[in-house]
């Protein structure tokens, strides 16, 4: 493909779970990716497969400054920012400002470039919600004071920022609200239930579930969420929209199958349940399916088995430090 006509996109969160995962799947389309992360919860050994090709370029920068990239632009995605509860706990001022700040700064950037922008939203602008499933027309119930309102408000203000840009400058947005979404990559010790339970499984400790284990969580393979992605990018929506898989079950079933799966004989242990941690969450996804033609393929056994294989391979020493 000739340099002129080979389309550019700038992914941030390059080096995370799901930012590696969207760059392969844009280097495999044929693009030319430009990857940009501060490694603060990433890892570039998710994309050190990547440095060797012509087509994909990696810059170590914090998105909450001034982003200058050289070059034309067509597309950006923006996923740069802590996603599990332990790390935006850890991190509340950084999760609040790369909501805010790093999506003006790609907002500003996507204007001077006159590219399309896609913003990564979150399940958890519904916060802990009263109805369910929950539709994209659903305004949500956020604690903004509470600990989790650092990422939960951030991602609101990164929705309206992004559809003022749409309305005012007449930018081209894109905004999808991700549920729950697991695979290989995500962190041992992020904290997320997944990599938790699976972790814990395979060192044959007990899982930790929070509470008695009967909220709900509706879990999206990594793929589906990418193919997802993939094709509200390139669609004409504007408005947010959800990409999940409904298929809601409680934690502790959940905990149940990972210990199944795994032959683990150590048990569940009960620990208290964080501050405003939703109760139910399950996607409506009426709007993928006729818009997009999109909905999961991948079922809950299958991407669970890939993805206890993937922490299955990782060395025992790094299952023990847990920081890969
Ligand atoms: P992750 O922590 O694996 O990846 C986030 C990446 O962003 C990391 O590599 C991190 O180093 C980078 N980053 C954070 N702040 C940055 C900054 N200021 N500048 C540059 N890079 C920065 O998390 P993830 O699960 O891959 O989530 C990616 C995006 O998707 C996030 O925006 C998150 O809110 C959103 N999301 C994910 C899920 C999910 O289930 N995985 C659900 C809802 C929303
Ligand atoms: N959870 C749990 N044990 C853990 C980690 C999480 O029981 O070790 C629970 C958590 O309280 C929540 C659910 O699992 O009810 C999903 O948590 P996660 O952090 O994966 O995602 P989120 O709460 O952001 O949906």
């Amino acid at each position: 493909m000739s340099r002129q006509k080979q389309k550019r996109i700038l992914i941030t969160g390059a080096a995370g779970f799901l930012g590696s995962h969207l760059c392969d799947r844009f280097i495999t389309e044929g693009f030319f990716v430009i990857g940009m992360d501060n490694l603060i919860t990433g890892d570039l050994r998710h994309i050190e497969h990547l440095f060797k090709l012509p087509n994909f370029e990696f810059y170590q920068h914090d998105v909450s400054k001034f982003v200058h990239v050289p070059g034309k632009l067509d597309y950006i995605l923006h996923f740069a920012s802590p996603a599990s509860p332990i790390d935006y706990l850890r991190i509340p001022i950084q999760t609040l400002k790369v909501g805010s700040l790093g999506t003006h700064n790609l907002l500003g950037l996507a204007k001077t470039k006159g590219a399309r922008i896609l913003v990564a939203s979150t399940s958890e602008v519904y916060g802990d919600p009263l109805v369910s499933p929950q539709s994209e027309e659903y305004w949500g119930n956020v604690n903004p004071v509470g600990p989790r309102g650092v990422y939960d408000e951030a991602k609101r203000f990164q929705e309206a920022m992004t559809m003022a840009y749409h309305n005012f400058h007449g930018l081209e947005t894109r905004i999808v609200r991700i549920f729950n979404t697991y695979g290989p990559r995500m962190r041992l010790n992020d904290g997320r239930a997944l990599p938790t339970f699976i972790a814990q499984a395979l060192r044959g400790e007990e899982l930790t579930v929070f509470g008695d284990g009967s909220q709900t969580r509706s879990f999206c393979y990594v793929s589906d969420q990418v193919e997802g992605i993939f094709r509200l990018l390139l669609s004409d929506y504007t408005l947010p929209m959800n990409i999940g898989n409904p298929d809601e079950l409680t934690i502790r079933q959940i905990a149940e199958e990972i210990i199944t799966l795994t032959g683990n004989k150590s048990g569940i242990r009960y620990e208290s349940l964080p501050v405003d941690d939703p109760k139910q969450r399950r996607p409506d996804i009426s709007k993928a399916r006729q818009i997009l033609g999109w909905q999961p393929t991948i079922s809950r056994e299958e991407g669970l088995e890939r993805t206890i294989s993937y922490f299955k391979q990782l060395s025992s020493d790094t299952l023990k430090k847990g920081d890969f």
